[in-house]
Parts: structure tokens; sequence; C-alpha cells
């Protein structure tokens, strides 16, 4: 796997002690990178150590991106304006339900996942995914991630669909249902079990592409993972606003489908999208109740209709 420069002389021509130094010889050294791609040369030129460079991005963005998207849905359950877009408007988690919620996803991300991150830099030579600069076109990132969303969505659809059944649901998947109504934080507050085997719709993914095509950058990576950060925190964040997603993108699933499978803990098992759900009748909440009730009954009609 080549570095960050594919000329190795100019890293050393411009690194420097501090990373601003760094960011600053890059910039004069290398004009015709975009700003993006000056910060990333000048952290792995600075860092002049790959692995743990990623192992460290990753798992600081993780923690950014995880606790700072979380946020604001922690200061929207204390202002009772919003209570009005509240999916379960009786059930708001007190304080300190939250912080106990927390300390258990902190403990997590540091015991279960920070080991993985670890790891991911000599996994990603081995596959050929890379770090140099320019990135790929925007175009070509945007496409990957797109289907990034389309195979982690089936991924989680069959993997939480078969967390709901017996000994899976009993001693894996029953402590992510301990929320009947979620908030924010409570996304990945999951047994290490589920983090690591649904967790692999996100990373596995990517993997199973770069083998398949020989081809991947890290960026595009970071990218997905920051976007599906938000889809997980926003799908439990229990509000449903006229302004979210899914009122523009009909297939988008968002808090309002997350919501009723934990609300009702059957049905509703895809994470981004709602076709899995809809085309398998997995559809959770009295609504869908109906509606499945109905169609049975229309086709019923149909098989006595056409035995006459
Ligand atoms: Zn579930
Ligand atoms: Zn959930």
């Amino acid at each position: 796997m080549l570095g960050v420069f594919d000329n190795s002389t100019l890293a050393e021509l411009v690194r420097a002690d501090t990373y601003s130094e760094t960011l600053v010889n890059i910039a004069r050294n290398q004009p015709q990178l975009n700003v993006m791609e000056q910060y990333w040369a000048a952290w792995y030129t600075w860092m002049n150590n790959d692995i743990l460079a990623t192992g460290l991005m990753f798992f600081l963005l993780h923690e950014f991106v995880y606790f700072s998207r979380s946020l604001p849905w922690f200061i929207i359950d204390h202002i009772p304006y919003f209570r009005r877009w509240k999916l379960q408007p009786t059930k708001i988690p007190s304080t300190k339900e939250q912080l106990i919620c927390l300390k258990s996803v902190l403990l997590s991300h540091f015991l279960v996942e920070a080991i993985p991150i670890w790891t991911f830099h000599p996994m990603c030579q081995k596959l050929g995914i890379t770090i140099e600069v320019p990135f790929p076109h925007y175009k070509t990132m945007l496409k990957e991630i797109c289907l990034f969303f389309v195979l982690e969505d089936m991924w989680h659809y069959w993997g939480h669909r078969l967390f709901h059944y017996g000994v899976l649901y009993k001693y894996i998947h029953k402590q992510h249902h301990k929320y009947a109504a979620p908030f924010g934080l409570s996304a990945e507050y999951a047994h290490p079990v589920e983090t690591m085997t649904l967790g692999f719709g996100t990373v596995g993914m990517p993997i199973l592409y770069v083998m398949y095509t020989g081809k991947l950058h890290l960026f595009t990576l970071c990218i997905w993972v920051v976007f599906r950060l938000f889809q997980a925190v926003d799908s439990h964040s229990g509000y449903d606003f006229p302004w979210s997603l899914h009122n523009f993108l009909p297939f988008w699933a968002g808090a309002e489908h997350h919501d009723l499978h934990h609300h009702y803990f059957i049905g509703n098992y895809a994470s981004s999208f709602r076709w899995w759900d809809y085309c398998l009748d997995t559809e959770a909440g009295p609504e869908a109740q109906v509606a499945r009730e109905e169609r049975m009954k229309a086709k019923a009609a149909k098989n006595a209709k056409k035995k006459n």
C-alpha cells in the first residue's frame, strides 16, 4: 500500500514538529490539493505511523460524531416545546437514565470497539484500501456510499430479524430493547456480540466491496461511517419532524420507522430503508397490522372466488 504521497521523500520534506506546521508546509508545497486533502495528508505525514494514524483517526471520528450527534437530542429532550414531535410523548427519558446509558456506551467503545479499530490499518493494507491524496472524484465516493447504505441495510434487516429469535433475543438483543422509547444515545447501547455482528454491515460491506473491485479510498470509508452514525443516532432520537428525511424520501426509514420497532418489539427490522420490511411484510405497529389483515382478507377472498 502506498503512503499518503506517492513520493516518500516529499513526506520527509514537509514533515514538521507540529501538526499545524506540517499543514502549512503541505499547503505551500502542494497547492493543487483541496483543503480536506491537505488536512488529511498533514495528519498522516505528521503522525509518521500509518497504523496509529488510521486507528486513532477512526476512534476519534467515531467518538466525536456519535456524541456530538447525540447531544442535540439530549438537549431537545429537555425542551418541552419539542414534545409535539415526540413519537412517544409520554415517555421522556430522564437525565439519570441517559447518563447510565452513556456510561455503558463509553465502556463498550473503549473495550469492544477499540480493538478492531487498532487492527484496521494492516487490514486496509492487505485489501488495497488506499490513503493517498488526491481523493477519488466525489461522484465515485457518492456512488460507493449509496451502495454501502443499501448493503448495510440488507445485512441489518436479516441480522436484526435473526436476533429476535428465542435465545438470540434473550441473551443478546434484549439489552438493546431496554428502552421501549429510544433516545439518540441509546443507538449503540447493545450487547458486544450484537455490536460486532450488526457492525459488520458497516465495516464488512465496504471490505467485501474492495475485495471485489480492488479499489476503495479510506476517506470514502470515513464519510460513510459519519453518515451511518448520523442515521443510527437519528433513528433512535424518538422525534419525527415535518422536515424529517422520510417525508421527502418515502423509502427512508428514520426515527418514525425504528421507534415503532422499539415500541412494539416486533417488525421494522431494517436500518436505513423501508423496502425490506414492506416487501417481506414485517412492518411494525397497529397501522401496518390493519393493512396486513386487509391484504390477507383480500387474498383469501380472491382464492375463494377462484375455487368457486
Ligand atoms: Zn430489535
Ligand atoms: Zn434500536
